[in-house]
């Protein structure tokens, strides 16, 4: 019989940030499932809490970060209740994440191919001669040409594709049953920036590993992802499978993000206008509301209840169902996107 119980459920999380004398809220109640083999991916504009989400799962928030509140499963374990030491095994050997700057997150002091024979000995307890040989051809699989020779290079050595294929080597050589993947393209040109969420997908699919990539690229993502969590200022405003979110979204925020990616190059690319809100103060209502062109009294007022507007699709807007039938935006205004 199938397991329906999500590999990962995430439940109201709240994390706050402390800086300096601030405390900003910076997720304010995230509520995620990602079955077994799904396909996530979760984006955003920066500031969504995106990323925060994602340190939230492997449980590597900054000093200054607290989880005040929520829970994250992880195979039914609440990951917020473990101590570090519970934690550590799980970690990289479990869960996995690929960090936004692959040739900041390897160690620029040790050889490329140890650091992921590193992880067969610690993991699979391979001898080091076996584990040597493992890197390499993991290497060879990311698409790495000369692996053998490039496994003795050290990080500063490599492009920042080539790195990049090394963090996935790395990160995929424990065969983690979930994979984090932050803005894994960021910093590449496009060309490559293709090439690499392909790989990203095919490794993936190769070793069934669920798969949870964080972007602010809803257009590169959708092209891998079969669902989508769409976040703003520390909510998930809606989630669905990526042929729903992307044919018919059901939240404006959504809609928005959308036009932007719909934007021909010839045409000035469009942006959210209004301002985000400040996340400091714990807000009373809808946190898109500043910027919604669909905005009424109620956004203002009060948060809305998560709206499922057809099976498995869930939009975070009062006025969901109208959305939704509109098709995602047909009263949006784009000239005030584009103003
Ligand atoms: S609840 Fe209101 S402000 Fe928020 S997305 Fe929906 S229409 Fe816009």
């Amino acid at each position: 019989m199938p397991n329906s119980v999500p590999l990962l459920a995430i439940r109201d999380l709240r994390v706050d940030l402390h800086i300096e004398r601030d405390v900003l809220h910076a997720l304010r109640g995230v509520t995620l499932n990602v079955g077994r083999g799904d396909l996530m991916a979760v984006v955003g504009e920066s500031g969504s809490g995106k990323t925060m989400t994602g340190l939230s799962v492997m449980r590597l928030l900054p000093a200054s970060a607290q989880i005040t509140d929520g829970q994250i499963l992880f195979d039914g374990t609440d990951l917020t209740r473990l101590q570090e030491s519970s934690i550590r095994p799980l970690r990289g050997k479990r869960i996995a994440m690929i960090f936004q700057n692959a040739q900041a997150a390897l160690n620029p002091l040790v050889r490329v191919g140890d650091q992921i024979a590193d992880v067969y000995t610690r993991h699979a307890g391979l001898s080091r001669q076996a584990a040597r040989q493992k890197a390499v051809e993991a290497m060879q699989a990311t698409g790495i040409p000369n692996a053998s020779e490039r496994a003795r290079g050290y990080p500063h050595e490599f492009s920042g594709g080539m790195a990049q294929r090394a963090m996935i080597a790395l990160a995929l050589a424990s065969s983690p049953e979930l994979l984090i993947a932050d803005e894994p393209t960021s910093g590449l040109d496009v060309t490559i920036q293709g090439q690499v969420i392909t790989l990203i997908r095919d490794v993936v699919r190769r070793l069934n590993t669920t798969l949870v990539v964080i972007s602010h690229d809803i257009g590169l993502v959708s092209t891998i992802c079969n669902r989508i969590a769409v976040m703003y200022a520390g909510v998930v405003m809606e989630n669905g499978t990526t042929a729903r979110i992307t044919s018919r979204p059901a939240n404006p925020y959504t809609a928005a993000l959308l036009r932007c990616v719909d934007t021909r190059p010839t045409e000035r690319m469009p942006f959210i206008p209004g301002r985000v809100i400040d996340l400091r103060q714990k807000w009373p209502g809808c946190p898109f509301a500043p910027r919604c062109a669909l905005a009424q009294q109620i956004c203002h007022d009060q948060a809305p209840l998560p709206v499922e507007v057809e099976p498995g699709h869930v939009s975070l807007c009062h006025f969901a169902h109208q959305v939704f039938e509109q098709d995602g935006s047909a009263s949006y205004d784009a000239a005030a996107v584009r103003n």
